[in-house]
C-alpha cells in the first residue's frame, strides 16, 4: 500500500494545506524529547503535510481523501504529549484541529466542545457561563487541547478527587469520526467510551466532548514544607482522605526537589525539605490550618490568598503532574522519569522501599489520587538517566516489588499501558480503520498481535535507517 501524496494534497488544496517545512516539523513533533529512549528513536520522524480543518464536514473529507490515496493521518491536539503520540510514524497528513475550538453548549454540571479547544480556554468559558469548572484537567492546562487530553492523556489535576479519565462517569460522550471509503460519524456513551478515550486517536477522530463540570472556586494555592517525608505522604493523603476538605491537587515531592529544581519556592526551603503542593477550595482553608496544627512537624509556607512572596510561585499544579519533570529537566538535562502506580493499601510501605533503593538516583515525586474511592499515589519519579539498560533495570526493580509501571519510555499504547492489548480499542480499530491509517504504529496488537513485551516494539520506521 502506496500512500499517494500528491493525489491527497491536490484533492485536498481548496482546504487549509500547510507546506512550509519548518511549520510541518513543528507539528510533526511533541514531548517525546522528555525520554532519552524516544528521543534516539523519533527526532527524524516528519509529515508529509499538515492540514488543519475547520468543522466536522471537513475532518470527513481529509479522512475520506486519505483513506481514497492511503495516505496515513495523525491527529494533533496542542501536541504536548510526551510518548511520541502525535508523531506520525509513516509520515503522510497531521490534522491538526486547532480551529476547531468552539464550546457548543455549557450549563451546570456539564458542557459540550470541540476537540481544538485548549483546557485553559474551555475552563474560562465554563466559569463565565455557568459558574462551573472542568473537574480534571492535565497539568498542561495552558496549551493543550480537550481532545488531546482525552485521546491521550489519563488524568491529572482533579484526580485527587475525581479519579482518572477513564473511570465512570468523567466522560459523557464523544463523537467520533472513522477512518473508511465512506467515513461515519458515531456517538459514544457508557461502555463505548473506552473504544477511543485514551486510545491516541488510532481508531477514530474525536469532533465532540461531552464532559462533567463542578462548581468554581477561587482555588488556594498553597505549598507546606517538612523535614519528613513520610510527614509529607501523610499530609498529601490525609487531607485527600478527609470527606470535609475540598482539594483539586496533592502533589509530594521528596527533598531536595523544592531547593534544587522549583525557582521561586527554593529561597523559602532548605535542601532537606520535602515540599507538598495543594490547591484547596476557600472554604476548606479553615480545616486545613486545623489538621496542620495537629502536625506541628508540617509548616504552611505559602497561601496564594495570604502570602506575599517577592516573586510569585504561580500555580501550583504547574509544579505538579508532569510539570514537575519539565521544571527538573531545566536544571539538570540528564533528568528523565518513570511512571508509577503504588496501589492501596500497600502503597506507603512499597514509595518507602523504593526510595531506600535508589538513593540519589530515583527522586519520588507523587500525586494523590482517588482510585475506586481510595485515596494512593500516582509517582512520576524523577530519574537520573545513564544508560537504556540501567532505566530498564530500575523499571524491572520496581515491578518485581510489585508497583506497576506505565512506561513512558515507549510510543505504543500497549507498552505505556498495561502491556497487553485492549480487545474494544483493537476490535474498533479494525471496524474503524481497515487500512491501518489512524496513527499507524501505536498499537501493537493491530500490527504484530504476538509480540511478547520483552524488548521495545520496533515498528519499521522508528529508527532513522543510518542509525
Ligand atoms: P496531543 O499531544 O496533540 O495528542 C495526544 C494524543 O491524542 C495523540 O495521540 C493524538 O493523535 C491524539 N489526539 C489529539 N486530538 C485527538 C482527537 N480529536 N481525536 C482523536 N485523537 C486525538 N497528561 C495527563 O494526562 N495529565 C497531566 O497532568 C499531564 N501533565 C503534563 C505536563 C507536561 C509538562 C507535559 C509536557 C505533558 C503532560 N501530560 C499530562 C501529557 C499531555 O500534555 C496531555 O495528555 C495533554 O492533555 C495532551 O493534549 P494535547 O492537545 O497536547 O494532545
Amino acid at each position: 500500500m502506496t500512500p499517494n501524496i500528491t493525489a491527497a494534497k491536490t484533492a485536498l488544496s481548496h482546504l487549509d494545506v500547510e507546506e512550509n517545512p519548518h511549520a510541518i516539523r513543528t507539528a510533526s513533533r511533541d514531548f517525546f524529547w522528555y525520554s532519552p529512549v524516544l528521543k534516539a528513536r523519533m527526532d527524524h520522524l516528519l509529515a508529509d503535510f499538515v492540514v488543519r480543518p475547520r468543522n466536522e464536514a471537513e475532518v470527513i473529507e481529509i479522512l475520506k481523501v486519505c483513506y481514497e490515496h492511503d495516505v496515513p493521518v495523525t491527529t494533533r491536539g496542542a501536541g504536548t504529549g510526551n510518548y511520541g503520540q502525535a508523531m506520525p510514524m509513516r509520515g503522510g497528513c497531521v490534522m491538526h484541529l486547532v480551529y476547531m475550538n468552539q464550546v457548543t453548549s455549557c450549563e451546570p454540571g456539564r458542557v459540550v466542545v470541540q476537540p481544538g479547544c485548549l483546557l485553559k480556554d474551555l475552563d474560562a468559558h465554563c466559569i463565565a457561563h455557568c459558574g462551573h469548572e472542568l473537574r480534571m484537567f492535565s497539568s498542561t492546562w495552558a496549551t493543550a487541547t480537550v481532545g488531546g487530553f482525552v485521546a491521550g492523556g489519563s488524568g491529572g489535576v482533579g484526580s485527587v478527587t475525581w479519579g482518572q479519565l477513564r473511570d465512570l462517569g468523567n466522560i459523557i460522550r464523544l463523537r467520533v469520526v472513522t477512518m473508511e471509503a465512506e467515513p461515519r460519524v458515531l456517538e459514544f456513551r457508557g461502555e463505548e467510551l473506552a473504544r477511543v478515550s485514551h486510545a491516541y486517536g488510532t481508531n477514530g477522530i474525536i469532533t465532540e466532548l461531552e464532559l462533567p463540570l463542578a462548581p468554581a472556586y477561587d482555588w488556594v494555592h498553597c505549598f507546606v514544607a517538612t523535614k519528613d517525608f513520610a510527614a509529607a505522604m501523610d499530609c498529601a493523603e490525609g487531607l485527600a482522605n478527609e470527606d470535609g476538605v475540598l482539594l483539586k491537587i496533592a502533589s509530594v515531592y521528596e527533598a531536595p526537589v523544592a531547593k534544587s529544581y522549583f525557582q521561586r519556592v527554593s529561597p523559602h526551603v532548605a535542601e532537606d525539605d520535602a515540599l507538598v503542593g495543594l490547591m484547596v477550595a476557600p472554604q476548606s482553608m479553615d480545616a486545613l490550618v486545623t489538621f496542620l496544627t495537629r502536625r506541628p512537624e508540617l509548616s504552611l509556607i505559602y497561601r496564594s490568598d495570604d502570602t506575599d512572596w517577592p516573586r510569585n510561585p504561580g500555580l501550583v499544579f504547574e509544579y505538579g503532574w508532569n510539570h514537575t519533570t519539565l521544571r527538573a529537566l531545566k536544571f539538570d538535562p540528564s533528568i528523565t522519569y518513570l511512571q508509577v502506580r503504588y496501589a492501596y493499601p500497600d502503597h506507603n510501605a512499597l514509595i518507602e522501599k523504593m526510595r531506600a533503593t535508589f538513593p540519589g538516583e530515583v527522586l519520588q515525586h507523587l500525586e494523590a489520587i482517588r482510585v475506586n474511592g481510595k485515596v494512593s499515589f500516582a509517582g512520576l519519579s524523577l530519574v537520573k538517566f545513564t544508560t537504556e539498560e540501567r532505566l530498564d533495570e530500575i523499571i524491572r526493580i520496581h515491578e518485581d516489588a510489585g508497583a506497576q509501571i506505565f512506561n513512558p519510555h515507549r510510543y505504543t499504547l500497549e507498552e505505556g499501558g498495561r502491556q497487553h492489548s485492549d480487545q474494544r480499542q483493537l476490535s474498533f480499530k479494525k471496524e474503524a480503520d481497515p487500512k491501518g491509517l489512524l496513527n499507524p504504529g501505536k498499537m501493537i496488537s493491530f500490527d504484530t498481535p504476538d509480540w511478547d513485551y520483552a524488548k521495545i516494539y520496533d515498528y519499521p520506521s522508528m529508527t532513522p535507517k543510518e542509525a
